[in-house]
């Protein structure tokens, strides 16, 4: 899935976020984010473990810096107390170990409703009702 590009899962990575930028923690707004590269392209990829919701002036100035180097630059800065860059620093690792993926059920339950909706309904619940009248049928039989 690409994280990056699709509108539906750049939302989903605000979500996870809690709406605040990863990095310095401020709060974001639906238009006021931006989708980061945790680690920058072309090495880095555009799925969830690389990928982070940010505001626009941390996407500016971390610049070539790695995600590290960059939260404690905002902890020297004042952005981040001591306990906030420590956070930020195990969320970065949780996010490289895969631990932080966006909740997509959402996504998901939406795509099968879709399909569930072209037609086979009808088919389907004819069955059970088939079944059923066997059933009885054989039951009342001595
Ligand atoms: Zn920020």
């Amino acid at each position: 899935m690409d994280f990056f590009s699709e509108p539906a899962l750049r939302e989903l990575i605000l979500r996870r976020e809690g709406s605040r930028c990863f990095y310095c923690l401020k709060s974001l707004g639906p238009s006021t984010f931006v989708i980061e590269h945790v680690l920058s392209r072309p090495t880095g990829a555009n799925g969830y473990r690389n990928l982070v919701a940010a505001c626009i002036s941390c996407n500016n100035r971390k610049g070539a810096l790695s995600a590290g180097d960059f939260v404690r630059m905002l902890y020297r800065d004042g952005f981040l107390s001591e306990k906030e860059l420590a956070q930020r620093l195990s969320q970065l690792d949780r996010l490289a170990a895969g631990e932080l993926k966006p909740d997509v059920t959402g996504l998901f339950l939406q795509a099968e409703s879709v399909v569930a909706g072209e037609g086979a309904a009808s088919q389907e619940a004819a069955q059970p009702r088939d079944a059923a009248d066997a059933q009885t049928t054989r039951a009342a039989d001595p």
